[in-house]
Formats: structure tokens, C-alpha cells, sequence
């Protein structure tokens, strides 16, 4: 029987997906919040809701009577906020990807959850489903008509700041040109992460390794490895892991290699065959038991995914393979010792 735990707001989850963590620090500590854990189209699919196919999908049409942040089948791009408490009690917020869902993901899950700012941003690459919603970030700075504010500081690959600069030039320009009105736009401090991806980087006081993966052939995205006293890793678009090139990433997260990661967030678009970007489940479900977390939670998913239903399954497979896994869904908060 899976053991369930009601959320303040109705929310069911599995108990114990709600804390990892060393010690017992109740509900200020560190934290983690899915703010999005779908694909870049989102869910529901639009067409299933315009154009209903015979029969209906059975988990899209769900948003019509149920509000989002009580549907586990309502998912924004993926995102992921990490709330860190350091040792002085202080809290800093570092938001993973900035999609095309995100003023909707900061009137849910900021309100719900009560996260005042951003600190940081970490991109994993430049897709229209990580950065889109870049320009919005200023709805989260303080206002100032001069635009005269600490600027966030922003991590990212020199690929994506490279397509940053093209998508968005009036965010990476400093100077105005001669004769231009000052116009009120989000003030980022863009820092590149070093091309080998070798070197950690610190955010708001905590520390990223940078977890190269290939997100389809030709194609490097970024996930990340943070946490000193949990360790978890977090990689929300990838086909495969390279053995050698650019770097060993399994590896470093794997129970044989570097050491047992105490949670993996881990891609997962479709629940059956394969796809040349991302892995699906059967692939994912393979890389968990290469990698062999102590915990994992499913992102990326598309309509195929039926929350209630599929996390049945998991939790069968779980209790197989030893490994704890669960889909996540938008607004989960897991408590954890960084
Ligand atoms: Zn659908
Ligand atoms: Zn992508």
C-alpha cells in the first residue's frame, strides 16, 4: 500500500519523498520546489482541449475541472527552485531554468510556497522551454524606472549565452545607444561557465558541478550536482550519457562511480519507445539502475503520463529495484539537508 501524505493544500504525495534529510529541522531548512515538471509544450496539450480526438485523452481534459495546483497532470516547463538555508539561518533562492511558463510557475508556486525573490539563475541550455521566460524575470527584481538595481547573476554555458545574446540582446546589452530612452528591462549579471565544464561555481552560496549530457547527437546540455550533506543531481533534458565525451557525468553520479546520489531529478518525456532528445521511460528506468540513487523523482513528462496512475507503477518497480522513484509534479516541495 503506498503510504500518502496530504499536502496543506489537498496534494497527495508519497510520504517519503517528503524529507531527505540528515537531521530532523522541521519546515525552515533547505528545500527543494518542482515549479514545472512537464515538456516544453506543457500539459495539458493544447490540441487535446481544441481538438478532441475519439476517444478523448483522458488526462488533458482534467484541466478543465480541476485547478492546477490540485491537478498532479497540470505541468509547466521544468524548473527547479532550490531554497537553501545556510548555517546562519539565511535563505537563498536559485531558480534552474527560466521557461515559457514562468509568471505562471511564480503566481502559483512563489505565492504558495512563499519565496519573496530570485537570487541566482542556473541555465541548462537555451532551449525555448529554459529561457523564455528571461524577459519576466523583471517582474520579480524590484522596480526601478532607471533600472538602477543589483543585477541577478546568471549561469550559463557560453553556447547559450551566445543564443542569449541574439533571442534577447536588449537583456545582455549594458550601454544605451545615442538618443535611447531608458525602457525598464530585468538587470542580469551574465557569468559563463567554463567551457570544460570541470570547474564547480558557487550560487548564492552553494555549490554546482557542472554535469555535461548530450541532449540529442550533436547537442551539449548541462544538469548539475549540488549539495554537500545530501548530494543530489538534477538533469532535465537528455538522450544519453557519454561514456567519455565531455565528461564521464554517470560517473560522477553513479552509486559504482563517485558515490550514491541521495536524489536524481532525471528526464522522462514519453512513456513508451524512444525519442533522438530525450530519454523516455524504459531508457530512464535504465539509467536508474545504472546510476542507483537512493531516491529519484520523473520530470519532462507529456500528457502520456496519468500521475496517480503511472506512480502505481513506480512504486511496484521501486520496491523491485530497490530504488525509490516517483513521478514529480509541480509545486512538490521536498525538504532536504544541502
Ligand atoms: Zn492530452
Ligand atoms: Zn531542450
Amino acid at each position: 500500500m503506498e503510504k500518502q501524505n496530504p499536502l496543506q493544500n489537498g496534494n497527495i504525495v508519497d510520504v517519503s519523498l517528503l524529507a531527505i534529510k540528515n537531521g530532523d529541522q522541521g519546515g525552515d531548512g533547505s528545500a527543494l520546489i518542482l515549479l514545472g515538471t512537464g515538456c516544453s509544450g506543457a500539459v495539458p496539450n493544447a490540441m487535446c482541449l481544441i481538438q478532441p480526438t475519439d476517444p478523448p485523452c483522458h488526462v488533458c481534459p482534467q484541466s478543465l475541472s480541476i485547478p492546477p495546483d490540485r491537478n498532479p497532470n497540470y505541468r509547466c516547463n521544468t524548473s527547479l527552485l532550490i531554497d537553501y538555508c545556510s548555517s546562519d539561518g539565511l535563505h537563498n533562492y536559485t531558480i534552474i531554468d527560466v521557461g515559457k511558463t514562468f509568471r505562471e510557475q511564480v503566481l502559483r508556486w512563489f505565492t504558495f510556497h512563499k519565496i519573496p525573490r530570485i537570487d541566482s539563475i542556473i541555465l541548462t541550455h537555451e532551449h525555448a522551454d529554459a529561457v523564455l521566460g528571461l524577459d519576466d524575470i523583471r517582474a520579480v527584481q524590484p522596480r526601478s524606472p532607471t533600472n538602477d538595481i543589483d543585477p541577478t547573476a546568471v549561469y550559463l554555458a557560453q553556447y547559450a549565452m551566445d543564443s542569449i545574446v541574439t533571442k534577447f540582446p536588449y537583456l545582455v546589452r549594458k550601454k544605451l545607444r545615442e538618443g535611447q530612452e531608458v525602457r525598464r528591462v530585468a538587470q542580469l549579471d551574465w557569468k559563463i561557465i567554463e567551457e570544460h565544464y570541470d570547474k564547480p561555481f558557487v550560487a548564492s552560496g552553494l555549490k554546482f558541478v557542472p554535469l555535461p549530457v548530450m541532449h540529442g547527437e550533436d547537442y551539449i546540455c548541462l544538469g548539475y550536482l549540488f549539495g554537500e550533506k545530501c548530494k543530489v543531481a538534477y538533469i532535465s533534458d537528455v538522450s544519453h550519457f557519454p561514456l567519455t565525451f565531455p565528461s564521464n557525468t554517470e560517473y560522477v553520479i553513479s552509486k559504482n562511480g563517485a558515490g550514491q546520489l541521495d536524489l536524481l531529478i532525471l528526464d522522462c518525456l514519453y512513456k513508451q519507445g524512444s525519442h533522438n532528445v530525450h530519454l523516455c521511460l524504459p531508457q530512464t528506468l535504465e539509467a536508474l539502475k545504472r546510476i542507483c540513487p537512493k531516491q529519484a523523482l520523473l520530470i519532462g513528462m507529456t500528457h502520456e503520463f496519468d500521475h496517480h496512475k503511472d506512480n502505481e507503477f513506480l512504486m511496484e518497480w521501486s520496491e523491485r529495484e530497490g530504488i525509490h522513484v516517483q513521478l514529480a509534479r509541480d509545486g512538490l516541495r521536498v525538504p532536504i539537508d544541502l
